[in-house]
């Protein structure tokens, strides 16, 4: 190799001068700053002659306005370790034939593949032609430059250097864009992940925190101060931030309102950050107070990427908003198996109406001083792929959550009015459908379109089908709510609040809605048993009931004895395993049937 890089030397010292150099750069000379950091390249080549010459050749010189910083490296292992420590290099020099004949395009493999460096360029050298790697792995390594040691004169090597210094620009302006928030300067989502994904990666992740930080009712903020002002919070918040986190922390906006922190575990602390938003934030003229909530997530309980970090960021953000806003918690692993337990759920539950895995038992509903069967509510039942029941308390919320609802709760419907449209023709014509509506299907606006069809489609009279809403449902929006039952009503569907005394609800709204029938919940029924002072919330329930001119049902029925109770308390009617569990269709018909004959005309 001695001769080549002989050869080497000869060529670039043989030409040009500084001058030339400089004549051949095309950028503007006069706003030079001594502030801009120099361009930093690494020349690898096991030739300290090289190093000499290439060095000697690009002394002084200035390219886009920066001046040039040399970092040496004399074998691959070398290099490595200067691309793992040092930042910001935009040109690797590279020998292709160093210790072994393949040295150099190894490591610009290494550099690409597993250091994932994909921004520095990368210029190869060679002393003869015949070494040059194979199209595809210039393509592939995204290699700049490909020559030979004697193509590469002094102008040569500048203009080389120029066009790698000038493309590497290019793509850190385009990560810029990629990678940062213009609003707040900040690192944006994508470059937070990646600079998780790096920390993961140098395996220092012991003792590091990540935290995304929610400012509280940031969209009412927004609406009601104007998207300007808006922004401006946006910056004071980020610059509070900035301010007061330590050197080490990373800071990053990645989302609307959200923000992204990272710091060794100990640096990090919730409190102190959620401290920062008592005082006031300058907002042009105004001062403007808001909250924090900060969801965070130790790196060492991170199970994945970087992407895995911030969803388990959030979740524990998503926990602590419930909780309470302007608080945090911190991610533990049980709420990752939820969430995952949640998502397995959610795939079955997707599959679960095309695999016949879906079906709809009926609970009978009974008058208490007749004894005599009035309806039935109908209850969704999923069997699972390995036969088993999921409790509808999982699997219900999850789908509302999803809106797999809204085409379950239709299905739910029309089968239920059919079922009764079945029961009627069999001869037990006064029967009643009771059906469980939830608040995402009662907010879709195809809601009462579907409920007509239903009617129409099965032919059942509209009175004997009846809706169930949540008593938290029926105190909702007031106007939407009562606009909706209003239009239920008028159809002939009566109207019934289940779980009646577990919600907040304000009486006078409740006087309002043109609701039939009050369902009196299971904890109350089941609290008949035990001897409370100052009376039975149940008996409250009747009461209510009665001077607002409506029904009372109590669910959770399961002995004589509260079904007397509640009688005495002058209850309407009752359901609850004293009389049936929720049967499947046809075993519903056989309890009929063995109960009370249908009335044959
Ligand atoms: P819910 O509407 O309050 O239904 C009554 C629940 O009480 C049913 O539970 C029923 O099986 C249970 N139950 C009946 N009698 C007794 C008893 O004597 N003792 C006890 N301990 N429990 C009794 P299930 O079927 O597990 O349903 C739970 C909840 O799931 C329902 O509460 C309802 O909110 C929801 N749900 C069920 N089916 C549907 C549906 O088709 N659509 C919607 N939106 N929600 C549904
Ligand atoms: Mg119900
Ligand atoms: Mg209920």
């Amino acid at each position: 190799m001695q001769n080549e890089s002989m050869h080497y030397l000869n060529a670039i010292e043989s030409t040009g001068d500084a001058d030339e150099l400089l004549f051949a750069e095309d950028e503007r000379q006069d706003d030079l700053s001594p502030t801009r950091p120099a361009w930093r390249l690494l020349i690898v080549d096991d030739e300290p002659d090289v190093h000499r010459a290439t060095t000697f050749a690009l002394s002084g010189v200035i390219i886009m306005d920066r001046s040039l910083e040399f970092l040496h490296a004399y074998s691959a292992a070398q290099a490595i370790e200067i691309l793992k420590q040092e930042k910001d290099i935009a040109v690797v020099l590279l020998d292709v034939v160093m210790e072994r004949e393949h040295a150099g395009l190894d490591l610009v493999k290494t550099i690409r593949e597993e250091l994932h460096l994909p921004e520095v360029r990368i210029i190869l050298r060679t002393g003869q032609p015949g070494q040059a790697p194979e199209i595809e792995t210039i393509h592939d390594y995204d290699i700049n430059d490909y020559k030979t040691k004697s193509e590469l004169t002094r102008t040569k090597l500048f203009a080389t250097i120029t066009s790698a210094l000038r493309a590497y620009r290019q793509i850190r302006a385009l990560d810029e864009l990629a990678f940062y928030d213009p609003l707040s300067r900040l690192p944006n989502r994508n470059r937070f992940i990646k600079l998780i994904d790096e920390q993961l990666h140098h395996q220092k992740i012991g003792d590091q925190m990540i935290a995304i930080l929610d400012i509280d009712d940031f969209a009412e903020v927004n609406d009601a101060l104007g998207h300007q002002q808006g922004d401006r919070l946006l910056q004071a918040v980020a610059e509070r931030l900035r301010s007061n986190l330590g050197s080490d922390a990373v800071l990053a906006r990645i989302g609307g309102d959200t923000f992204g922190l990272m710091d060794k575990l100990d640096a990090l602390d919730p409190a102190g950050i959620l401290d920062l938003f008592r005082d006031p934030f300058a907002v042009l003229d105004d001062s403007m107070v808001v909250s924090a909530t900060l969801g965070l997530v130790r790196l060492s309980d991170v199970r994945g990427d970087g992407l895995d970090a911030l969803k388990d960021a959030n979740i524990a953000l998503k926990r602590a908003k419930r909780k309470r806003r302007g608080g945090h918690v911190v991610f533990s692993n049980e709420m990752g198996f939820d969430i995952r337990e949640r998502v397995r759920l959610l795939r079955g539950l997707r599959t679960a109406a095309d695999n016949d895995q879906l079906l709809i038992v009926y609970q009978p509903q009974i008058r208490l001083d007749t004894g005599r069967v009035v309806g039935m509510e109908a209850l969704l039942r999923w069997r699972d792929g390995e036969g088993s029941f999921v409790p509808p308390d999982q699997f219900i919320p999850l789908a509302e959550t999803s809106g797999l609802i809204v085409g379950l709760g239709d299905w739910v419907l029309r089968t239920a009015c059919q079922e009764l449209g079945r029961l009627q023709a069999l001869g037990w014509a006064d029967l009643r459908m009771s059906v469980n509506v939830s608040l995402i299907q009662f907010r879709h606006p195809g809601f009462l379109d579907k409920l007509r069809s239903a009617l129409q489609d099965t032919g059942i009279e509209p009175a004997r089908l009846e809706l169930e809403i949540t008593e938290s449902v029926a105190m909702e929006d007031a106007d939407f709510i009562l606009e909706t039952l209003t239009a239920i009503k008028a159809l002939g569907v009566s109207i019934a609040i289940d779980d009646f005394g577990t919600g907040y609800s304000s009486l006078s709204q409740l006087r309002q809605l043109p609701v039939d029938r009050l369902k009196i919940d299971r904890v109350f029924v089941r609290e008949l048993s035990r001897q409370i002072q100052g009376g039975h919330i149940a008996a409250m329930v009747v009461e209510l009931g009665r001077s607002l001119g409506m029904t009372v049902i109590a669910e959770g029925v399961e002995d004589e004895q509260q079904a007397q109770t509640l009688q005495a308390m002058g209850c309407h009617e009752a359901q609850g395993f004293l009389y049936a569990h929720a049967l499947p269709a046809t075993e519903l018909q056989d309890w009929l049937l063995a109960r009370e004959k249908p009335a044959l005309h």
